[in-house]
């Protein structure tokens, strides 16, 4: 089964409870304003095979308590998500949180299709204009839904934690960040390190370079 995949990393400690496998979906259609993962915003790119990806995992799962799929839009590829949720249940007793930023209503056919396989669903556009004081939501206009017994064990009651970030250093020198920013965090970071006399390109940058240059192109 082909899948489009942004990343994979572990451990992720800042999209759910525990050190978990984390999963990007490559490609998303709903295009919110204000969004802080543009670069998984394209529809090509990252082309693999789910089975690959679950061995690619594999090492990783003796000590990960959980995996979080976030994107990206993984419903999006919803043949591919479901694939990959089945493989991991198969693999793992590890609790599986997806993020979706289509409403929960809109996710009704897929959802069922999954029955069982999803613990925990956050869902819901990314609304740069709502409050910011939800656990593991960009916006409180995003829900949580507790959808197997696992998942409301997890998270009905997740703990208040100041807030983190994950980082990740790629072999190229790139820095990723996970986890989920106050509005303005990542532009003062940058302010901060442009202050230090750092050259920052961000990948919300660089894919709207790109953008422009197809479009002149
Ligand atoms: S659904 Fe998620 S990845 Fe897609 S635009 Fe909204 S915040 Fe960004």
């Amino acid at each position: 089964m082909n899948i489009r995949i942004s990343r994979l990393h572990f451990p992720v400690t800042t999209l759910g409870p525990g050190r978990r496998i984390g999963v990007w979906f490559q490609g998303c259609s709903i295009r919110c304003s204000g969004c802080i993962s543009v670069d998984t915003w394209a529809p090509a790119g990252g082309e693999t095979q789910v089975d690959a990806v679950l061995a690619q995992l594999r090492a990783w799962l003796p000590d990960a308590d959980g995996f979080t799929i976030s994107g990206g839009e993984p419903f999006d590829q919803p043949e591919a998500l479901l694939a990959l949720l089945r493989g991991l249940r198969r693999l793992s007793a590890g609790d599986i949180l997806v993020y979706s930023g289509h409403a929960h209503e809109r996710l009704a056919d897929v959802l069922a299709t999954a029955d069982g396989l999803i613990d925990a669903l956050i869902s819901g556009p990314f609304d740069m204009a709502a409050p910011q004081t939800l656990m593991l939501r960009g916006s409180d206009n995003q829900r949580l839904h507790c959808l197997t017994p696992l998942g409301r064990q997890r998270f009905s009651a997740l703990p208040r934690r100041a807030k983190a970030f994950d980082v990740m250093f790629d072999d190229d020198g790139s820095v990723w960040f996970a986890g989920i920013p106050s509005r303005g965090d990542f532009q003062r970071l940058r302010e901060l390190l442009a202050d230090q006399g750092h050259h920052v390109q961000t990948s919300a940058a660089r894919a709207r370079d790109r953008r422009d240059r197809n479009q002149q192109s």
